[in-house]
């Protein structure tokens, strides 16, 4: 499970980064890349997804419940 989840939009257009585990460095790269390219593009968000996991005691009956990685799925 990555420790966190980054993505950077722009607040003028609505472009959206790549998503990458664990480094924002790609989506700070990439807002400086579209305001270059874009002049009236220079307001960005970053999005910064974190996860808890949680795991059911022993003897829960879903103590042996196959975990999804619903962390994959929040992907674009
Ligand atoms: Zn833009």
């Amino acid at each position: 499970m990555p420790d966190a989840i980054y993505s950077m939009e722009c607040m003028t257009c609505g472009a959206v980064s790549e998503v990458t585990d664990n480094d924002a460095g790609p989506g700070q790269y990439w807002s400086l890349s579209h305001a270059g390219r874009n002049s009236d593009c220079r307001v960005f968000k970053l999005h910064t997804e974190t996860y808890w996991q949680t795991e059911p005691a022993c003897g829960n009956p879903h103590a042996n419940v196959k975990r999804r990685e619903p962390w994959s799925e929040a992907r674009r």
